[in-house]
């Protein structure tokens, strides 16, 4: 067994195969599957990742691995198949499957430094002769076997530790410990000058309680400064190390820890067959349709519980913006220090912290956004995607993966649950549940009898008419100040998304169409012209309205600055906290402004898409959107479904308690079906239209999607392969296919590269996949002699 199999780190399709390598003596028994290594590779040193360890008949031809990274698997076995899976399912290289599964701390080769953590044995004390912390070089010089040195980590006693970057290595903590027996100190004590007060209370400390203690309680308990210390360390009667110790985002904050609460009937009702999933370990996918504020998170906690008692652990996804303070709270106030949590706010080093965490077996539940699927348990007993809908689980680059189908690959491998929860499903997963392939769990009512919000839609063409040209409806203003005046607290809502690349029509609300696609035509500043981005028709952009004939026919734009001019001048009493990107950069400022509000240091919440969701406060009893209908006029099928989804999660942050909540909905669009049903507030009518539509224009879930996305500095080379590749597809692919393009991509133009696109709607082409990895090979000396980009998405969400 001397043989490494081994993915490399050189992202092109004719070295996606797995290289054999020579492994080398010390390394015998101590290399294990899933261990990232460092190989030589043409003249240069790259890293790799060991799959299998075997043997070969041609030892004499191979080349030696050079340098183990790890030496415990960064990848479990479990985790490695997935690897295969993943890049087969999204046409992704393997070592770029392999590479999403881990924190970025571990996609570069960074200085290894070891650490110790505990007692370790004799052969290794050379090490550490500076302290708890050595470099990776004094092993490698020390003679210790590598064997040794693997049996320490796995003991817990040494820590294998990636330095980040050199501003964020690890966290430590200075340790003062005696180095002389008391004895020593005690003779040491009486040559000390009498007056040197301070210093012989110190050493008269080690004395008593000879162990180490943390340098800055050591003086903080004495009162004294580190000059006193100097003296002590310099003789060596103390000495003093830095101790790493794991970063802990949430240290700093108390959280209150809560008890199971005795369940409604019908979330008893709806936790029973996840029990017993769990219990049974039959793997099943469940979807919990349940309206915002029905106590969906309760039936989570309720079921990690039952995962916890049977010694299993489980992963829990949040979409990155519902990943407040509040949600993490919820997680650690049932279960406190078992939870590490994954988040993109976190620095590098944090997370590879949590991480760890997870790796070492420290916790046993992992909350966190998309990425967190793949948290490296190894006896998961439940996965739970809340807000299943969300598009943000989808990742946008390679591997372009979604969550929801790597849950359920792992929830196969564990025979665990998977739960998909929402107040608003996606249309694939309530379709999915209607034919019984998911298993339909329903929460109709909110908790506590708290009632649904009273909902208003109201007419924006009507306020112009009227003579109102203001950002605010007049019902909107006046339920405004009915607030400030009863001290209660507003959100409002503006959708950012999409803005000023539609035209629209002020008067009647009409927006153009492309005739083939019931798609909003996009408009392109450069050639003010109106386009489709799906067949690519064109036209130019109308000066008077199609339908009505007025002039007022213009692109739009209002931001969220606006808007707060806006209420400055109408509601200057008013205190404004604004959330959007601007003012949420710096880390932690979105903690701040949401406690503040809380606080009721503000009585009005005004933000973009990242209020939405997972907000629970208690004086809130108005919501206003500001523009309904902004989302419905992307250039994306699912325009409908984000603008239903949107409107119901930013309705459900109204009267969550005992105050009732209202709604007002502004819109140029009120008679569109997704504002009218959100209003109604019913999921299943707007399913049953949405899926006409979507029967109708051959969408998700009727029709399956592949978009190729090709990308060159010379728009006519970019034109004309896609061009091709349409060619090819409609050689190779059944006549079943329709394929549409080229035409330019939405952003026809980045960093100064044209980008074409194609895509293919089909319900069963077994083949698509090997013809389009035939043609991504086709093309394999052009993408790399002539920069040619062709990007390839098998589940595209965004178009
Ligand atoms: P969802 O996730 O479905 O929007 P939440 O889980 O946030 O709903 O629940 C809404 C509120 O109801 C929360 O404040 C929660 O603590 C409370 N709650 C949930 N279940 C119960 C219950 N069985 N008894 C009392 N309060 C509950
Ligand atoms: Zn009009
Ligand atoms: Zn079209």
């Amino acid at each position: 067994m001397n043989i490494a199999k081994v993915v490399v780190d050189v992202p092109a399709s004719q070295t996606d195969r797995v290289y054999d390598y020579l492994i080398p003596e010390n390394m015998i028994g101590v290399l294990q599957p899933g261990m990232r290594v460092v190989v030589p590779f043409g003249n240069r040193r790259i890293m790799g990742f060991v799959l299998e360890i075997g043997s070969s008949a041609e030892v004499d031809k191979l080349k030696e691995i050079q340098e183990t990274m790890d030496l415990l698997p960064a990848l479990t076995p479990e985790l490695l198949d997935l690897g295969v899976w993943m890049g087969e399912q999204t046409l992704s290289f393997h070592i770029t499957a392999l590479q999403a599964m881990l924190p970025q701390a571990m996609k570069a080769k960074y200085q290894k430094l070891l650490i110790r953590t505990g007692e370790i044995a004799e052969a290794l004390h050379p090490l550490f002769l500076e302290g708890d912390t050595a470099g990776y070089e004094q092993f490698e010089h020390s003679g210790v076997p590598l064997a040794t040195l693997q049996q320490a980590i796995k003991a817990g006693q040494i820590e294998l530790h990636y330095q980040v970057n050199s501003k964020e290595t690890k966290k430590t903590i200075r340790m003062v410990d005696a180095s002389k027996n008391v004895e020593e100190l005690q003779k040491a004590l009486e040559s000390v000058n009498a007056r040197a007060m301070k210093q012989r209370a110190l050493l008269e400390h080690f004395i008593e309680e000879p162990g180490p203690i943390v340098q800055k309680h050591l003086l903080d308990m004495y009162e004294t400064t580190a000059s006193t210390l100097k003296p002590l360390l310099e003789t060596g009667l103390l000495h003093s190390y830095d101790k790493e110790v794991l970063r802990d985002p949430y240290e700093d904050r108390q959280i209150e820890r809560t008890r199971p609460l005795q369940l409604s009937d019908s979330q008893a009702k709806a936790l029973e067959p996840i029990l017993w999933s769990i219990q049974s370990e039959s793997h099943e996918v469940f979807l919990l349709h349940g309206v915002t504020g029905s106590g969906k998170t309760e039936v989570y906690l309720q079921a990690i519980q039952q995962v916890l008692e049977k010694g299993q652990e489980a992963i829990v996804l949040v979409p990155e913006i519902a990943l407040t303070p509040q949600t993490v709270n919820r997680f650690k106030g049932r279960f406190g220090s078992d939870v590490a949590v994954l988040h993109s706010a976190l620095s590098a080093g944090e997370k590879y912290d949590e991480w760890r965490k997870i790796q070492r077996k420290q916790v046993k539940v992992a909350v966190g956004a998309r990425s967190a699927i793949f948290a490296p348990f190894e006896n998961l007993g439940i996965i739970i995607i809340d807000e299943e809908h969300e598009t943000s689980y989808k990742q946008e680059d390679h591997p372009k993966y979604h969550a929801r189908d790597i849950a359920v690959f792992r929830g196969e491998y564990h025979h665990a649950p998977v739960v998909l929860g929402s107040a608003t499903p996606s249309l694939e997963s309530f379709a999915r549940a209607e034919k019984g392939v998911y298993h339909m769990l329903e929460l109709p009512e909110r908790v506590n009898q708290a009632a649904m919000p009273d909902y208003q839609i109201v007419d924006m063409r009507d306020e112009l008419h009227a003579g109102n040209r203001s950002i605010f409806s007049r019902d909107l203003l006046e339920q405004m100040k009915e607030r400030l005046h009863r001290k209660e607290q507003t959100v409002l809502f503006l959708n950012r998304r999409g803005y000023s690349t539609f035209v629209m029509c002020r008067d009647c609300g009409h927006t153009v169409e492309c005739p083939h696609c019931d798609i909003t035509l996009t408009y392109h500043r450069s050639s003010e012209q109106l386009k489709c981005h799906y067949c690519g028709y064109e036209e130019p952009i109308p000066s008077i309205c199609p339908a009505c004939e007025s002039d007022t026919i213009r692109y739009f734009g209002t931001g969220t600055q606006k808007v707060e001019e806006a209420l400055t001048q109408l509601l200057p009493e008013a205190r404004v906290i604004r959330m959007d990107v601007d003012t949420t950069r710096r880390k932690g400022a979105h903690e701040k402004l949401l406690g503040a509000f809380g606080r009721g240091e503000a009585d009005i919440l005004l933000g973009t898409q990242m209020i939405a969701k997972g907000l629970d406060f208690e004086k809130v009893t108005l919501v206003g959107v500001l523009a309904a209908d902004s989302m419905l006029h992307l250039p994306d099928f699912r325009a409908a479904e984000k603008t239903f989804q949107l409107l119901t999660q930013v309705s459900g942050r109204a009267g969550r308690h005992s105050l009732p909540g209202e709604v007002i909905i502004q819109t140029y669009s009120p008679e569109h079906y997704s504002v009218e049903l959100a209003a109604a507030g019913d999921y299943r009518p707007f399913f049953q239209t949405e899926m006409q539509t979507r029967r109708a224009f051959q969408y998700p879930p009727y029709y399956y999607l592949a978009l190729m996305t090709i990308s060159h500095q010379h728009q006519m080379k970019a034109m004309q392969t896609t061009q091709t590749i349409v060619q090819l597809l409609q050689k190779h692919l059944s006549d079943q296919v329709r394929i549409l393009g080229p035409t330019p991509s939405p952003l026809a133009r980045i960093k100064d590269r044209y980008r074409f696109q194609c895509m293919v709607k089909y319900k069963n082409e077994p083949n698509l996949r090997d013809v389009i990895r035939r043609i991504l090979h086709h093309y394999e000396d052009a993408r790399k002699k002539e920069d040619l980009q062709i990007h390839v998405d098998l589940q595209p969400y965004s178009l």
